[in-house]
């Protein structure tokens, strides 16, 4: 192998090694795992995840229109919200934002270097 082929090889593989490393984080893999990049119902992930996350949502309370206030009681507070105006409801986070939510955290670490 003449020196000049040589040298290109070696900086080839050079090359090769630092990109390797940037992809392994310098090679440690301690608390990395292998994950696909994108949540399907194919690879199993919409069964196990959906209907998995909720979030609580402020709701204006239909009986007093938010104001909890109720004129015709003794105490002037509503009955429904006992005058707070509001109640918390739960709500399912939706198949299409858990997608979402993975999504960015692989473009995420997809770029980071
Ligand atoms: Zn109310």
């Amino acid at each position: 192998m003449m020196e000049q082929e040589h040298n290109s090889l070696v900086k080839s593989i050079g090359q090769f090694y630092i990109v390797l490393l940037r992809m392994t984080n310098g090679g440690d893999m301690t608390d990395k795992i292998l994950l696909p990049t994108e949540l399907t119902a194919e690879n199993g992930a919409k069964a196990a995840l959906i209907g998995e996350f909720v979030e609580e949502i402020n709701v204006d309370c239909a009986e007093c229109g938010g104001d909890g206030e109720d004129p015709m009681a003794e105490d002037l507070r509503c009955w429904a919200c006992d005058g707070a105006g509001m109640y918390v409801r739960s709500v399912d986070v939706s198949w299409t934002t858990i997608k979402a939510i993975y999504a960015a955290a692989v473009e995420h670490f997809k770029n980071a270097t």
